[in-house]
């Protein structure tokens, strides 16, 4: 077959653009660009096109959005012709009861796979209802009869900023409502925290799974390794002027024409575990720290815990730090992911190569903070 000839089961995709996204899929999961062809084998060889039913709760279409307008069209239009989705409130063709028929016979048989976007809400059941039934009794059913389920973005992985405090609704991730609320002792559920969730991180994570036939290794909050396995801090295209000890102290300062480091700003690059820098979006153009600080919306929590978003991160003082391991700066700043801190931040911590002068004003935001020991 010729690489500019169109792929019998993928209409007006060529041999070329499909190995150039398998070549994607394999960089992001971790085999390499080299692994392409035993991809493409392997989707080949997918026996029928499987079913997907996607959830939408508590959120605001972002993740949904952020995949149907990809910028990278051919990856979009692969995956949306390697599945059938079946059900998707914004996307199918079906409205009202055909809708919810096209559901029930999908989840009936039993034979998909569940992706989630957006939060549970568990407090006020009906603050979150589709077609009469809660978010919580959809998300239950549903679950119980998936192949595989995967959260999509912040809020369908942790609450996002629907569960910060005081939390009327309840708001929920999917994997603590499972656990907590319907008596699933162990869900086995994929995060994919971001906001909004992005696109490729999203298909490859589909692909792993329709490829393996099993989900990907995960770490302790439930995201995948080969997504998740790194800080932002340790590839982040500012990193430089951090080892160099030069600043942004002030927004809109000279140091900001410069594009030195966001740290003093409050850049939560540090403690957050995240392919940002990496895959970034539109069209691997343009992520946060490009612009601003990461406020660190992979983490869980973060609204409360990485709080003030542009105050440096809480109880971490720049200049004096000496002797501070990761798992001081892990329990101040309360996330669980924190020991993955990169050696060579604590280093730069440990020894005051943050430079002098860090602002007056953190000791009193590091009381302040509702992160704090957790
Ligand atoms: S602190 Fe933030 S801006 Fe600075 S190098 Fe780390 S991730 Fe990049
Ligand atoms: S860079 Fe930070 S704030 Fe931006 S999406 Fe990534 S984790 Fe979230």
């Amino acid at each position: 077959m010729r690489d500019d000839e169109e792929l019998a089961f993928f209409p007006r995709i060529t041999r070329r653009e499909f190995l150039k996204y398998c070549g994607v899929l394999g960089a992001i999961i971790g085999l390499g660009e080299t692994a392409a062809p035993d991809i493409a084998s392997a989707i080949e060889k997918l026996a029928k096109r499987p079913a997907v039913v996607w959830s939408l709760f508590q959120e605001c279409l972002g993740c949904s959005v952020n995949l149907l307008q990809s910028r990278t069209p051919s990856v979009a239009n692969l995956i949306l012709r390697q599945i059938s989705l079946d059900y998707h409130e914004t996307v199918m063709a079906a409205a009202g009861d055909q809708a919810e028929k096209s559901f029930r016979d999908t989840v009936d048989r039993g034979d998909f796979y569940y992706i989630v976007e957006g939060a549970i809400a568990t407090k006020v059941p009906g603050a979150m209802t589709v077609h009469g039934e809660t978010s919580m009794d959809i998300a239950r059913q549903t679950y119980k009869k998936a192949k595989a389920t995967i959260a999509i973005g912040s809020c369908a992985s942790d609450g996002n900023i629907q569960a910060a405090a005081p939390n009327p609704t309840g708001a929920k991730g999917l994997a603590a409502f499972l656990r907590e609320d319907a008596g699933i002792a162990n869900p086995v559920v994929v995060n994919s925290p971001r906001c909004p969730g992005n696109a490729e991180d999203t298909l490859a994570i589909l692909s792993y799974i329709l490829i393996n036939n099993k989900v990907p290794e995960l770490d302790a909050i439930g995201r995948p390794v080969f997504l998740y396995g790194q800080l932002i801090h340790d590839n982040c295209e500012r990193r430089g002027h951090f080892d160099a000890g030069e600043f942004v102290e002030v927004f809109g300062d000279e140091a900001s024409q410069n594009r030195f480091c966001l740290f003093k700003v409050g850049c939560k690059g540090p403690v957050t575990n995240a392919p940002c820098p990496t895959r970034k979006w539109n069209g691997h153009l343009g992520w946060c720290v490009r612009n601003g600080p990461c406020i660190g919306c992979a983490e869980p929590k973060f609204w409360d815990k990485l709080t003030p978003f542009y105050q440096p991160v809480a109880n971490v003082t720049p200049p004096g730090l000496g002797g501070a391991t990761p798992t001081q700066i892990g329990e101040a700043i309360g996330i669980a992911t924190a020991v993955g801190l990169g050696a060579h931040f604590i280093g730069q911590v440990a020894t005051g190569r943050l430079g002098k002068g860090g602002p007056p004003e953190q000791e009193e935001s590091s009381k302040g903070s509702k992160g704090g020991s957790s």
